[in-house]
């Protein structure tokens, strides 16, 4: 979608990727086929491009500061390593104003029994690295077991996290130029199933004041990272009406693919114009929109969703759908200020 976003601005586009056939090389004419950790083929790469973004944060910051020593890299590799790892990400974000629920580091059953007594239960232990749409995470009750419940995450070193009783969630997704202007796209809800996002309802139905400390807490934090791309802010809006940061991803983010159909400007669109240095865009809503996923064999509504005149399918090229697999989304508009309408 990025690829796309780029060829209609003109631009040429060079994926780098270690997946043959990813979706981005089917709509792209140049492809570099490598690891992500292979030194010669990340030089070719930098010798062919004059600026370089990534799209998913498991690149390895290494690789961008391989890039980076070449040609322009944005957002930093600095970003993407604070966004790679949990415990950083929260220390980040507390040290520059925007709160999170308590969390503690742990690398051990007893360090995580330890935490459990100063944050209490119910908590999520979640792994440090390498965990998105809810893969290494673990619920804790009032009788789980510490040894257990650190076995369960599978990996060595976590994050817990005090369980937040939300009354929503929600995200802001916003663009960050190089000169520091910032341009942030409405405040969307979205609604998680099996902790993977399921549908995103834009605008997000809270009050102008949590809209506006949402995009506040947004700005603040790309301005502290010094971010130039996109940044994406997912936050819990608490019943007594706190706004808490879940996490960040610096780069497009799931829960801004409605503007794909319902901004003047998409995220896409938006992303290739500040990692290029073109001036940002108008992001205004000119309709409300439901965007739902279509994960693993919910692509296969395919023929009722194409036959719905009123659905914009973007489905993603991915191959065989397995649980849980993001294939594609698809958006619905609505009349600016009728409201989304869950689907
Ligand atoms: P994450 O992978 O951190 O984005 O978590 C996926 C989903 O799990 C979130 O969108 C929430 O629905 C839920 N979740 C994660 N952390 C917490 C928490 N501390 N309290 C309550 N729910 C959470």
């Amino acid at each position: 979608m990025t690829a796309l976003a780029a060829a209609n601005l003109g631009f040429r586009v060079h994926v780098l990727t270690p997946e043959a056939g990813a979706p981005a090389t089917q709509v792209t004419d140049h492809t570099t086929i490598a690891a992500y950790d292979d030194a010669a083929a990340v030089d070719a790469f930098a010798a062919a491009i004059d600026v370089a973004t990534f799209e998913f944060e498991n690149v390895p910051a290494a690789t961008a500061e391989r890039l980076a020593a070449k040609v322009p890299v944005h957002p930093s590799a600095r970003c993407l390593e604070i966004a790679q790892d949990r415990g950083k990400e929260k220390t980040f974000l507390n040290a520059n104003g925007a709160p999170t629920a308590p969390y503690a580091r742990i690398a051990s059953p007893a360090e995580l029994a330890c935490a459990l007594d100063e944050i209490g239960r119910p908590a999520v232990l979640k792994t440090a690295t390498l965990g998105y749409d809810g893969k290494g995470q673990v619920m804790i009750g009032p009788d789980t077991d510490p040894a257990e419940a650190y076995l369960a995450m599978g990996a060595d070193v976590g994050i817990l996290e005090g369980f937040v009783d939300f009354a929503c969630e929600v995200s802001v997704v916003l663009a960050r130029d190089a000169k520091g202007n910032t341009r942030a796209f409405d405040v969307v809800e979205n609604r998680h199933a099996h902790h993977i996002l399921d549908v995103t309802l834009a605008p997000a139905g809270v009050s102008p004041e949590i809209a506006d400390e949402a995009q506040r807490i947004a700005a603040r934090i790309a301005n502290a990272l010094g971010l130039i791309g996109l940044l994406a802010v997912e936050m819990f809006v608490c019943k007594d009406g706190r706004v808490l940061v879940n996490e960040i991803a610096p780069r497009p983010h799931n829960s801004g693919h409605w503007t794909m159909d319902a901004c003047i400007t998409s995220q896409f669109e938006q992303f290739v114009r500040a990692v290029a240095g073109l001036p940002l865009a108008d992001p205004s809503r000119h309709s409300d929109a439901t965007m739902k996923n279509l994960i693993g064999d919910e692509v296969n509504r395919y023929d009722a969703l194409s036959a719905d005149p009123g659905a914009r399918l973007h489905i993603y090229g991915k191959g065989a759908p397995r649980p849980g697999r993001k294939m594609g989304h698809v958006n619905w508009l609505f009349p600016k200020g009728s409201g989304p309408k869950a689907p």
